[in-house]
């Protein structure tokens, strides 16, 4: 189905918010093969509209103006679920962040994703926003990704020519931008459950309640015998992607989990950065907190093994 919206004037008004939408055609596919079909054809023209809370935005500003949005809107069934596969979680694209955040094994088995999603916007937002579209914007501040990072997931993109999985960690190419094709759409999400004797955590340091990041950390250890056996560490908002600290992870793994080696962990993160000055704050600010911020979620991460 398919709907020209508002043909107003081409406005060239300097990413100031009109809150006007530019105009373009909308097109609601009815089923998976539709929606591919429809991506292959207009490419680049093209943007898929998940909950929209990102992309409206964008186009508001004129940051994007694309000739047709695709609305997953009647595909959202196909695309959305949250299941178990072996020792994966698997997380349709389109699912929403209020149903990740109310889901149990979530909670039990990814708690760095409860963490990030329980602080993303307000209850509106999540009830609107989705997983994919938090991954699609590729947002250096995109809270999501340091929690599927630390839990090694993978992304599946889909094309009318097949699909493949995406390592999260080569997903992002810079601000904005992925390694998806413009034919292509992210499909599902798959992470890794959290294993005997580990616990994951998710912190952000936002100047408001509801605002993007200044700058965030999730963390995965796993404990044997007294001893960091294994650690995944990711940082958001401190690296035109969002980044693996892997000095942090090198520092930790060996060492008895206590307060003085995750500061010391917190330190080296620093080598894995490339904070730059922005509007919500500045790289000095970055590069000083992250060594208590990674210390905080190291411990919140080893007070849940077991739990
Ligand atoms: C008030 C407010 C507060 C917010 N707070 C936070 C916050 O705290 N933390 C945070 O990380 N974000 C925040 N956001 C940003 C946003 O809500 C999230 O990034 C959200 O997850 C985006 O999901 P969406 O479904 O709305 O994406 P959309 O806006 O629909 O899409 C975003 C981008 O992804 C692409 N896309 C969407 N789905 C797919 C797909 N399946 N395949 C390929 N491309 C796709 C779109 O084309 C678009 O480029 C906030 C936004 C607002 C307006």
């Amino acid at each position: 189905m398919t709907f020209k919206v508002s043909p107003g004037p081409k406005l060239d008004i300097n990413k100031a918010n009109t809150h006007i939408l530019p105009p373009f055609t909308l097109i609601e596919p009815g089923s998976l093969k539709e929606l591919l079909e429809v991506k292959a054809k207009y490419g680049e023209k093209a943007a898929i509209l998940a909950g929209g809370t990102d992309l409206l935005v964008k186009m508001k500003l004129r940051i994007l103006e694309p000739e047709y949005v695709i609305s997953l809107k009647k595909v959202r069934s196909e695309l959305s679920g949250i299941r178990r596969e072996g020792d994966e979680i698997v997380i349709g694209a389109a699912t929403l962040l209020r149903d990740i955040e109310l889901n149990d094994s979530i909670m039990r088995l990814a708690p760095a994703l409860f963490d990030a999603v329980i602080v993303m916007g307000g209850v509106q937002i999540r009830n609107m926003g989705t997983i994919g579209g938090n991954l699609g914007n590729a947002s250096p501040a995109a809270d999501t990704a340091p929690p599927l990072l630390v839990h090694s997931a993978s992304v599946k993109l889909l094309s009318t020519s097949g699909e493949r999985i995406v390592p999260l960690e080569e997903f992002f190419t810079g601000p904005g931008r992925t390694v998806m094709r413009p034919d292509e759409i992210i499909y599902e999400v798959r992470l890794k459950a959290l294993g005997k004797g580990c616990g994951s955590a998710f912190m952000k340091i936002a100047r408001t309640a509801f605002d993007l990041a200044k700058i965030s950390a999730a963390a995965m250890i796993c404990v044997e015998d007294g001893v960091i056996k294994e650690a995944k560490v990711a940082v958001g908002s401190a690296a035109p992607t969002p980044v693996r600290a892997r000095s942090a992870e090198d520092a930790l793994v060996g060492k008895a989990p206590t307060p003085e080696t995750f500061l010391e962990a917190g330190k080296a993160a620093r080598n894995d950065i490339s904070p730059i000055d922005d509007v919500r704050s500045t790289a000095w600010y970055r590069r000083r907190v992250i060594a208590p911020l990674l210390h905080d979620v190291l411990q919140k991460a080893l007070g849940r093994i077991g739990v």
